[in-house]
């Protein structure tokens, strides 16, 4: 697939197409409350999931083209948590089997309480390019409420160490929408991270997911969820002082620098194809999805004994379509109507029209693009064009 050049008037980007890896490191030293991914508190089981997934990788590596890679993601549960040689070793790997692009992205997700100078060290020694970092907060009871394994302080010193790492590329995450906060706690978040001199953040909106302690504190009445209009609120300070400070709103929850945006969701979010290797781990090559068991002993076993560890599903058209509408608005670039496999009709022709009188939607020749009222209401609007399937 060629890549995509996009002009917005005032500055230039090209869309990168290119193929990526994903490897889930399945493992955390606690369970936050909030959190709905897989990944297990047990390390016993580690040297044998982690070999597992060292196997998958060579036996799925030619489900990619053989293009060069664009990205490599490190993500979790917590990859800073199996040591620098082990990333080392699946990154040889990867060398070994794929063409690799040498601009190409290899992210690591890290916690703050593993960020130190022998392991930023090895990490860059072995190609990783750029860390994303599980701040979410800068407050010690925050911290706390969440079951996060940091300290506050940590997260600052981590960013120090980070910075002065050499590293080109770093991103933080941040949460808002917490219970109780208000315009000031968050205001005062951002201007933390905005000092620590972040190129690029990724903040999202608490959400309470089932089969979460937090579930469970809701619904025993221990935590009460902060409610829309303080969420929306929040939304909005976000965008404006990120405008403000110069970060690109390139995505709903995404926001960086020119030459900092992730070249890895990008490409999720713009349909080309990745392999995804660890329990749970997702892959799509441009017509199926398929996912891995969500479970590390099942998932060991499973490769081990060469028996199938996944389930898959052939996107119809109007599936595809459906997702591209979902990923796309999302996005500054928004949807390119004329490459939609279902072109849209005249149901959706109203809506688009609806939406644009209450400016919550612009038509910028084929493209779909949400102004910053929309993103309030992106995943709502999308499903509201969604075709048939
Ligand atoms: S460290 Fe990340 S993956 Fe692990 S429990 Fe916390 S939020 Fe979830």
């Amino acid at each position: 697939m060629t890549n995509t050049a996009f002009e917005d008037g005032h500055s230039s980007f090209t869309i990168d197409h290119s193929p990526g890896l994903y490897l889930h490191i399945p493992f955390c030293k606690k369970a936050c409350t909030y959190c709905d991914f897989h990944f297990s508190t047990s390390l016993k089981a580690k040297d044998r999931v982690l070999d597992a997934m060292r196997r998958e990788l060579e036996e799925r590596a030619m489900e990619l083209p053989t293009e060069a890679l664009g990205s490599i993601y490190f993500g979790g549960g917590t990859p800073s948590l199996i040591g620098p040689e082990r990333i080392a070793a699946f990154l040889e790997q990867a060398r070994r089997l794929f063409a690799i692009a040498p601009d190409a992205e290899i992210t690591l997700e890290a916690n703050p309480d593993d960020i130190n100078t022998e392991y930023l060290e090895a990490w860059r020694a072995c190609g990783i390019t750029r860390l994303s970092l599980g701040t979410q907060s800068f407050r010690e009871d925050r911290l706390r409420s969440m079951g996060r394994a940091h300290t506050a302080e940590e997260a600052r010193r981590s960013i120090d160490r980070i910075a002065g790492a050499g590293f080109t590329s770093w991103t933080i995450d941040l949460i808002y929408g917490l219970p109780g906060m208000d315009r000031d706690e968050w205001d005062e978040q951002l201007r933390i991270a905005l000092d620590l001199g972040m190129p690029h953040l990724s903040a999202y909106c608490l959400t309470v997911e089932p089969r979460t302690a937090l579930a469970h504190q809701v619904r025993r009445g221990e935590v009460v969820p902060s409610d829309d209009e303080a969420q929306a609120a929040q939304f909005d300070l976000l965008m404006e002082r990120m405008a403000r400070a110069g970060l690109v709103h390139y995505e709903i929850s995404n926001f960086g620098r020119a030459g900092h945006f992730s070249r890895h969701n990008i490409s999720y979010w713009t349909g080309a194809p990745y392999l995804g290797i660890g329990p749970s781990a997702h892959s799509f090559d441009g017509r199926q999805r398929r996912w891995n068991v969500a479970h590390n002993l099942r998932y060991a076993r499973g490769i081990e004994a060469g028996t199938p560890v996944f389930e898959s599903e052939t996107l119809t058209p109007a599936q595809r379509t459906n997702e591209i509408l979902l990923t796309g608005l999302r996005t500054m670039w928004g949807v390119d109507l004329d490459t939609l496999p279902v072109p849209i009709g005249g149901t959706q022709w109203g809506t688009i029209e609806r939406h644009r009188s209450r400016d919550e939607l612009k038509v910028e020749g084929a493209r779909l693009v949400l102004t910053g009222t929309g993103r309030h209401f992106a995943d709502r609007i999308a499903a509201e064009l969604f075709v048939d399937t």
